[in-house]
């Protein structure tokens, strides 16, 4: 099998965060490599498919083959990818985008288990998830948007909501 690096060796690689959704994945991607969401689009001949999926907007569901054009592109597995999306049979809340600061500080990633319906909380840490900014009560941005790690808003840092979070 060819690597990844072969095909396009002028884009930078990013690896994926444990549990970390394809939001925020392509977002980081995104940026280490100045795209849009429609020039990877079209890198990887998926036009709009990467601005729906950052919003995750999987209706219809991103397919085999739209995974496997991307993993060329981005250089990451197609399985690993699939780990980025919903299972099949479990519902998506595309909004609020909701947050874990305790997970956040130890590995600055949105989760893609926080957007489950099923999900009340985070397993890990036993709090309540976050939907808006303790802080101002700002919503939050879809995770490609989360650049800096801090309310966009208020600046208040993500790590440092964990303060605002309830024991489940
Ligand atoms: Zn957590
Ligand atoms: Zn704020």
């Amino acid at each position: 099998m060819m690597e990844a690096e072969e095909i396009k060796p002028w884009l930078f690689q990013v690896e994926p965060l444990e549990g970390e959704s394809i939001s925020h994945f392509l977002g980081r991607f995104r940026l280490a490599n100045d795209l849009t969401p429609s020039g990877l689009g079209q890198a990887a001949g998926l036009g709009g498919a990467i601005a729906r999926w950052e919003k995750f907007r999987f209706n219809p569901p991103p397919s085999r083959q739209q995974l496997e054009s991307l993993a060329v592109v981005v250089g990451v597995d197609t399985d690993r990818l699939e780990k980025m999306l919903p299972p099949a049979g479990v519902g998506m809340k595309m909004e609020p985008i909701r947050l874990c600061g305790a997970c956040y500080g130890e590995s600055p990633c949105h989760k893609i288990e926080w957007q489950f319906k099923e999900t009340g909380g985070c397993g890990r840490h036993n709090l309540t998830l976050l939907s808006e900014c303790p802080n101002c009560g700002a919503r939050f941005k879809v995770p490609a948007l989360w650049v800096d790690g801090w309310c966009h808003r208020c600046f208040t840092p993500f790590a440092e909501m964990v303060e605002h979070q309830k024991r489940i």
